[in-house]
């Protein structure tokens, strides 16, 4: 380790924010696969003037460090940086819901802040608005999984869609804000994306320029009305049927981007684990469920009335609309680790509570295509995806959502036990395989994680980004680049 960078970072933060703990690092080297990079370093600040401190020290001792939120990150690497030697820049105590305006639904919130914690605060402020909520670990961090751009069920879903006024830390400790909110006093900073003039906050996303401090996030208005549906379709080839039959649909927005999920058996297996209900599940059916949230009843049954016109062969429906508000809170708002069970499918057991995949030695990798929605492409593809699972002897546990009004992503989980030797060289092989499928189709993956961030084509655009903005590359170096 950088001795000096090191001393200078206990005298910025004080000691007991500066951990070289060995077994705290070996932990924080441990993801649901096998890396390889070690961490120094675990670094704790608890502000941005803190932030600022750190990196500046990085660029003077040419110390890289890399940032997490949460660093629940599970599947794509949990907090393991992309290269090896950086110290970990851990953003947790940074957890302050520093405002919060319920009449215009937003919140500005630190990276700390989990899913779970800013659902509780607005369940006590009585809110009219919710954020929607992760499928994935409920502790995880609404910065960090919306810097990967992650998504939600729902139609606030798309997380970078509906997030303004970014507070970044540059490499060279400068601060700077995103959309009107680098005008001091601008009244619509919290409430408008662009701003006046080039829109520099998508740079931040899925990215290595900059460190994220602050970020005020939109929600989403508690709906008068829900309307649920849910379906069946007969297999991978009537899947081409539904999803074109969908595209008219999506295009108009009577089903909005987020709204609607498809999944295969594998993937309601792991959910509901190995249960002898099962059995009654048709293997080869896809499962689809959607949600219209509408300002009142009628709007509400109108749209799951158009909804329910889709042609798509052997698709059953129910409907539901739930007419108290209330009882949606916990239901539909409230996060929940219950998917981050199904990591423990080729586990003998899994605990009731403190699930944590990385600890337990669960092996996850995800691979995340973006198709644009056309039925045969779509089927096609995912029977590929399929055939791929299957000739490696893993369960193809694999979800699709309708990700905008034009396009479609699909969720392949590869699940498998850590402990078991040679699983993850043989899980690493399918997963390569699968990608490679994909690549040859033209169909690439919209969110990577350590185990494929490696296929990312150089961008010359970027590299210049990186050489002015960070030109020591103290921040995640290897990160998306
Ligand atoms: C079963 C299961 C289900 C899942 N379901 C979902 C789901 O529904 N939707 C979804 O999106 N994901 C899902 N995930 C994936 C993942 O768990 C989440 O995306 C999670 O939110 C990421 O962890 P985090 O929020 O703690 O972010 P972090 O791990 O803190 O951040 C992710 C990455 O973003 C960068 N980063 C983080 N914070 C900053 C910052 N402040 N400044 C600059 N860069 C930063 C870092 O490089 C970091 O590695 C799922 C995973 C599993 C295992």
């Amino acid at each position: 380790m950088n001795d000096a960078a090191l001393r200078a970072w206990r005298v910025a933060l004080g000691d007991a924010n500066v951990s070289t703990d060995a077994a705290a690092l070996r932990a924080a080297a441990r993801a649901t696969f096998s890396t390889h990079a070690t961490i120094p370093a675990i670094l704790r600040p608890v502000d941005t003037a803190q932030v600022g401190a750190v990196l500046r020290i990085a660029a003077d001792h040419a110390a890289p460090v890399y940032p997490v939120s949460r660093g629940r990150n599970w599947g794509f690497g949990s907090r393991v940086p992309a290269a090896d030697g950086c110290a970990l820049l851990d953003l947790s105590r940074m957890d302050r819901i520093v405002e919060f305006d319920d009449r215009l639904a937003y919140a500005v919130l630190e990276p700390g802040v989990t899913f779970t914690q800013l659902h509780d605060f607005l369940r006590a402020q009585r809110a009219s608005c919710f954020m929607p909520r992760i499928g994935g670990p409920a502790d995880a961090s609404v910065i960090g999984n919306t810097l990967e751009r992650g998504d939600a069920a729902s139609a606030y879903g798309d997380r970078p869609a509906h997030v303004c006024n970014l507070e970044v830390v540059l490499a060279g400790g400068e601060i700077v804000r995103t959309g009107y909110g680098r005008f001091p006093g601008a009244a619509a900073a919290h409430t408008s994306r662009y701003g006046v003039g080039p829109a520099l906050d998508g740079l931040f996303f899925q990215s290595n320029l900059g460190v994220v401090t602050r970020m005020t996030a939109w929600l989403q208005p508690v709906p008068k009305a829900l309307g649920q549906f849910t379906g069946r379709i007969a297999g991978t080839e009537a899947l081409a049927a539904f999803v074109d039959a969908l595209r008219p649909l999506a295009l108009e927005e009577t089903v909005r981007p987020n709204t609607l999920g498809i999944w295969n058996f594998f993937k309601l297996a792991g959910l509901v684990g190995r249960t002898a209900a099962l059995d009654a599940v048709p293997r080869e059916a896809w499962h689809f469920s959607g949600t219209l949230h509408a300002a009142s009843v009628q709007l509400a049954a109108g749209g799951l009335l158009r909804a329910a016109s889709l042609r798509g062969s052997s698709v059953h429906w129910q409907q539901r609309i739930v007419e108290n508000p209330e009882e949606v809170w916990d239901e539909h708002f409230r996060p929940s680790d219950l998917n981050v069970g199904s990591t423990y499918w080729r586990k003998a057991s899994r605990p009731a509570r403190d699930l944590d995949p990385d600890r337990d030695g669960c092996g996850v990798l995800w691979l995340c295509p973006e198709f644009p929605l056309d039925g045969a492409l779509v089927a096609s593809a995912i029977g590929e995806l399929e055939a791929v699972v299957a000739r490696h002897g893993f369960e193809p546990n694999l979800g699709l959502v309708l990700s905008g009004a034009r396009s479609m992503r699909a969720y392949l989980a590869l699940m498998y036990d850590r402990d078991v030797a040679g699983e993850d060289a043989r899980a690493l092989a399918c997963h390569d395989e699968a990608l490679e499928a994909m690549s040859r189709r033209g169909i690439l993956s919209y969110r990577l994680g350590l185990h494929s961030m490696q296929t990312l084509a150089p961008s010359a655009a970027l590299r210049v980004l990186k050489d002015v903005l960070d030109p020591k590359r103290v921040i995640a170096p290897g990160r998306y680049e």
